[in-house]
């Protein structure tokens, strides 16, 4: 499954509003628009996440070494909290955050469960706290690691799950989940796999712990194990612990992604990467440097990979990216000088051919040449034609906007 089915339609796309008259609808792309409210405010609360653990609406999304617990590749299986019970004791909320760090003990290890949000379109059977009611989510890494113990309850669940026929998802980037699934497990991907990434503090290179509900790291000030090997049970001291970023936060890392129009705006500029297939060409991205705007970031990438100078740029949508921790920012830039449409890949070798498209080529190749990196296009599709990622990845929806007659018309044009 790989279709416009699976591009996130929530209800505010459809309002109207003045900006959205003036702007057109909002992009909305795959892994963003969860159906999640992530309730931020109570990852601390420790009375609201015992609740949350134990109901029975309670779904968890299980990773071994970040690839997800599925029934089949379109479908995510989510576990309730019976099946994780020997992994996240009951009374794993009963001390408050504060008494766990002072308590903190590097002897013992447990798992530690990250609070993903409600599902607040399923309030019937849900879990009502205060004014929120829905279907709480979380996230649990599953890879045996830590104490003994902890490892054989890790085994015995993953070996549990699988006699089931549940299959832990293999897969360099997965798209093949429904909208609202994708997003769920875009977020507990993104973070267990930086909880997994910081076991250690920056800082003192002393091993953390998961606080806020598997959404921060901390560096305890003392350590139990030390105490009963008969030293003082303070560790070394760390700025972590005086000074106000006294925490460890999950990163995101914003990218720039653009869809190149020429200076007539009859054409289009796309490159590919040497791991592309052949034929398979997509827009130019790059990671957003210190000190740069995104505008600026958007005009050296293409500058650098492919020697066209570009002018007028303007942000179109944003999709975040869990391959790990990226944010997709999708922009359409155009050239404003036919001169400096000559392409030239000698600056920086990171593309193996960068090409001018007509737009003629490139909506055919929207209708018949589109398919995920490891998958063929449809049977309409020949060989040699042009092929270009899914309606499931940013770079098709920016080439489609880019193109558009909508977007170029005379008057949005004069507006680039
Ligand atoms: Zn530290």
């Amino acid at each position: 499954m790989s279709g416009d089915s699976q591009i996130p339609n929530p209800a505010h796309i459809q309002a109207d509003s003045m900006l959205a008259r003036h702007f057109g609808r909002e992009t909305v792309n795959y892994f963003s628009s969860s159906p999640l409210n992530r309730l931020s405010f109570l990852r601390s609360d420790h009375t609201f996440l015992s609740a949350a653990l134990k109901h029975p609406s309670t779904r968890f999304v299980l990773m071994k070494d970040l690839a997800p617990l599925t029934r089949n590749p379109t479908e995510p299986y989510f576990a309730k909290y019976e099946e994780v019970r020997t992994l996240v004791p009951d009374t794993i909320y009963d001390k408050s955050e504060e008494d766990f760090l002072k308590e903190y003990d590097s002897r013992k290890t447990i798992a530690a469960p990250i609070f993903l949000g409600l599902d607040e379109s399923h309030k019937q059977d849900g879990l009502a706290w205060k004014i929120y009611t829905g279907i709480p989510y979380f996230a649990l890494d599953v890879t045996p690691s830590g104490s003994d113990e902890q490892q054989t309850h890790a085994k015995a669940l993953i070996s549990e799950v699988e006699a089931k026929g549940l299959i832990f998802l293999q897969g360099r980037t997965i798209l093949s989940f429904p909208a609202n699934e994708a997003a769920i497990y875009a977020q507990a991907r993104a973070l267990i796999d930086w909880n997994t990434r910081n076991r250690f503090c920056g800082t003192c290179g002393h091993p953390t712990i998961s606080v806020n509900s598997g959404t921060k790291r901390a560096c305890p000030p003392s350590d139990a194990a030390l105490l009963a090997a008969g030293k003082p049970a303070e560790r070394p001291a760390c700025n972590t612990r005086t000074t106000i970023s006294n925490l460890s936060f999950p990163r995101t890392d914003p990218t720039i992604i653009v869809a190149v129009v020429s200076t007539d705006a009859k054409r289009i500029l796309l490159g590919r990467s040497k791991r592309f297939p052949p034929s398979f060409y997509s827009t130019l991205a790059g990671f957003i440097e210190p000190a740069e705007s995104v505008e600026d970031a958007v005009r050296r990438e293409v500058w650098e990979e492919a020697g066209v100078t570009l002018s007028r740029v303007v942000i179109h949508s944003s999709q975040p990216w869990p391959y790990p921790a990226n944010l997709m920012i999708g922009a359409i830039a155009q050239v404003s000088d036919p001169a400096h449409e000559t392409i030239n890949l000698e600056h920086d070798p990171e593309l193996e051919d960068a090409k001018w498209f007509d737009i003629a080529e490139v909506e055919d190749a929207l209708r018949i040449g589109v398919a995920p990196l490891g998958e063929k296009p449809g049977p309409e599709y020949k060989e040699g034609g042009l092929r270009l990622p899914p309606p499931t990845a940013i770079a098709n929806q920016l080439i489609r906007a880019a193109i558009s007659l909508d977007f170029l018309d005379a008057e949005k044009a004069a507006k680039m």
